[in-house]
């Protein structure tokens, strides 16, 4: 890693490399995008995107097979204390076609949906995360996804066969200084003289499935030269792993998803035929992100299928367990984690639905929409997992070995718990989540009024936009005050059609506190991480509830004598709209500030007093690294306790 901010790049560099990045144009409508805008085009969404009825038959036999196969031969629990996942269980789900599950037949692959896709990943993930986790890190983001999208004809005839046929791929974007950031990437791919070839040369972090791939896209840096976009392009590579400099320099391991095949990867002089860009000189890191884009949609479903796997578990041994004279799941407590767990899988459940149909339907531009689902589905799941942690009590943070081992059922919660951690970490943070839904939030309003924020746009533009504003505002904001979010309007959904009223009327809401926000912060706004945080909070569960209400809707049509789609998904909006009308009190909050000096006073070391009186960390952490390295003498051995307030900084 470089030294503390030496080499890497300035806050402004790493802006306009994400900048160059973004797809900047809208082509096709987003139902989300609509919902930030204080306009809700639920003609989109309702009624309920349908698959395609051949895919869906063909795709019942392909489930039940798979179902079969993992409830026989994925042992999860064993998987995660040997921490591998055997050739056989790989094998297997080859067999079966696993490999290639979205890949056409044209390709030797099985041609199935996003929606079937997604459903294969939660039968997998339900049985063993790690499992699970190699399917996706393949398909999701591994060579499949960005050949299938950006692939010349060769590329795809190549290597598509090859990927279906079970040739593991991995996804290597991530180094030591390029994590959230992809600006401070140093992997480097040069020209050849003959200029056949590109030579690659770096080292990739924490690549999953790395160690066992055959194949990679490699994201790294070419040359800045005429034709290509960028002063320092960024060019995604096919690479074979077995190719001269390839290696695997550590294989890393984790708090949870034990089985995972996951290491630092070196390229040293790798060649690399020039037939194996993808897409284009220059155009790599946009690759990676609009490969993420539909790629994100596979850990919502993961989450999905947790959620339903902490339900069956809470559910029984609410019932099971009798303390204090009834069974646990009747005392208030519990019952208030079960009832909030079965609306929220419901809405998770919803939200995945929702969002494979639309990737299907392919008329949908679904940046927004995967991205909340990612960001809103891994949060409710870890809370979830937290939730049947505590329902089952002692038992819940019990290894499923250990229960075995004396005669309990060995329900594997604590193993979920630590397999779901990383979701709110990899394929986009929580935190990059955010900015990216924000950013895209506010588009058409930088389109419009950009300039006029923009403390570096010349004088001349900044008085046309002011003008391009005046206009358009003087239309758009009365707008966002119009219009009918009261009864009658949306009666066809039944009990759930007040729900409907309210994200009608809270999506305005949001558009003009998104306005009042961009007058009031103007180009500062997007330091204002805590005030952008709660509008995309606003945004996110405006669309879930709108994705539980259309499908519960859907499902009641389908079963109309089975009235409980209603009944959780009204109690999933009810519970939104609560948090909703919080976000909106607190959407200013001036603590935000507040919290911001607290926290630089933190970090300059004001506060070291209060870390007192324990054995320091970091001096240990430090110590030992120096005994490995058998190198310079240890720092202080612990952390003296200091007077309050003396505020000794390192
Ligand atoms: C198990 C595992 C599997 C992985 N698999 C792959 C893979 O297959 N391929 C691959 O390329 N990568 C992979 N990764 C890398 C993963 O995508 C990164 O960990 C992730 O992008 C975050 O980068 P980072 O860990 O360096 O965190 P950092 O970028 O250093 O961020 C640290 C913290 O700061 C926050 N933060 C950073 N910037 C901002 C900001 N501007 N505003 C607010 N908060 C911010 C982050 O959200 C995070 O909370 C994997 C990681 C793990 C642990």
């Amino acid at each position: 890693m470089a030294e503390k901010g030496v080499g890497l790049a300035s806050e402004q560099e790493a802006r306009e490399v994400a900048e160059a990045a973004r797809e900047e144009t809208w082509e096709n409508r987003s139902l989300a995008r609509g919902i930030f805008d204080g306009r809700v085009a639920l003609d989109l969404v309702h009624p309920h995107p349908e698959p395609d009825p051949e895919e869906q038959e063909r795709a019942r036999e392909f489930l039940g097979r798979l179902t079969e196969f993992a409830r026989d031969h994925i042992d999860g629990d064993r998987i995660d204390e040997e921490g591998w996942v055997p050739e056989e269980v790989l094998d297997g789900l080859r067999e079966l076609g696993c490999f290639g599950i979205k890949i056409g037949r044209e390709y030797g692959g099985l041609g199935f949906s996003q929606l079937t896709y997604n459903r294969a990943l939660s039968v997998v993930a339900s049985r063993c995360g790690s499992t699970g986790a190699f399917l996706s890190a393949h398909q999701s983001i591994g060579v499949p996804q960005p050949l299938l999208m950006f692939g010349t004809e060769d590329q795809k005839k190549a290597y598509l066969p090859r990927l279906a046929a079970g040739a593991l791929s991995a996804f290597a974007l991530t180094e030591p200084d390029a994590g959230s950031d992809p600006a401070n990437m140093t992997t480097t791919a040069v020209p050849t003289e003959d200029g056949e070839a590109f030579l690659l040369n770096g080292e990739k972090l924490w690549c999953t499935n790395g160690p066992r791939a055959e194949l990679l896209v490699v994201m790294a840096r070419t040359p800045a030269r005429e034709g290509v976009r960028g002063k320092r392009p960024i060019t995604a590579f096919i690479v074979e792993t077995d190719w001269p400099g390839v290696d695997v320099l550590h294989t890393c391991s984790f708090m949870g998803l034990k089985g995972l095949s996951n290491g630092v990867l070196t390229f040293e002089n790798v060649r690399v035929p020039k037939e194996n860009i993808l897409w284009g000189e220059g155009r790599g890191l946009k690759l990676a992100l609009i490969t993420l884009n539909t790629g994100r949609l596979s850990l919502p479903s993961f989450c999905a299928a947790a959620g339903k796997g902490c339900l069956e578990v809470s559910r029984w041994w609410g019932s099971e367990r009798v303390q204090w004279g009834a069974p646990i799941g009747k005392h208030g407590a519990i019952a208030e984690k079960i009832g909030s767990m079965a609306a929220t899988t419901f809405a998770m459940d919803s939200v995945v639905e929702l969002t494979s149909a639309m990737a299907d339907a392919k008329r949908f531009d679904i940046r927004l929409e995967a991205a909340i689902a990612k960001l809103w589905n891994t949060e409710r799941a870890w809370e979830i997992v937290d939730d049947a942690v505590q329902i089952r009590g002692g038992r819940g943070y019990e290894t499923a070995a250990s229960l075995a081992g004396r005669g309990e059922r060995p329900i594997p919660v604590e193993r979920w718990m630590r397999d779901l951690r990383i979701n709110l970490i990899f394929e986009g943070s929580s935190e990059i989540m955010r900015l990216f839904i924000a950013r895209e939030a506010v588009d058409h309003h930088l389109e419009v009024a950009g300039d006029l924020v923009d403390p570096r746009a010349p004088a001349g533009r900044r008085v046309s936009a002011a003008l391009r504003a005046g206009l358009y505002y003087l239309w758009w904001y009365p707008t966002r005050w119009l219009g009918w979010g009261h009864w009658p309007r949306y009666g066809e959904f039944g009990p759930l059609a007040t729900h409907m009223r309210f994200v009608n009327r809270a999506s305005r809401k949001l558009a003009r506190n998104l306005f009042y926000a961009m007058v009031r912060y103007g180009a500062g706004l997007e330091r204002r991480q805590a005030v952008l945080g709660r509008v995309v909070e606003i945004g996110s569960e405006l669309f879930v509830m709108t994705a539980s209400c259309v499908r519960a809707h859907k499902l009641v049509g389908e079963r109309p004598e089975d009235r409980t789609p209603y009944e959780l998904a009204d109690l999933f909006c009810r519970k939104a709209r609560i948090r909703v009308g919080e976000l909106f009190r607190q959407l200013f909050s001036s603590v935000d500030a507040q919290t911001y000096r607290v926290a630089s006073r933190a970090l300059d070391g004001s506060y070291e007093w209060l870390e007192s009186h324990v054995v320091s960390t970091m001096a240990d952490v430090e110590r030992r690294s120096h005994t490995h390295s058998a190198a310079t003498p240890p720092a202080s051995e612990t952390a003296e306790p200091a007077g309050a307030g003396a505020g000794a900084s390192a």
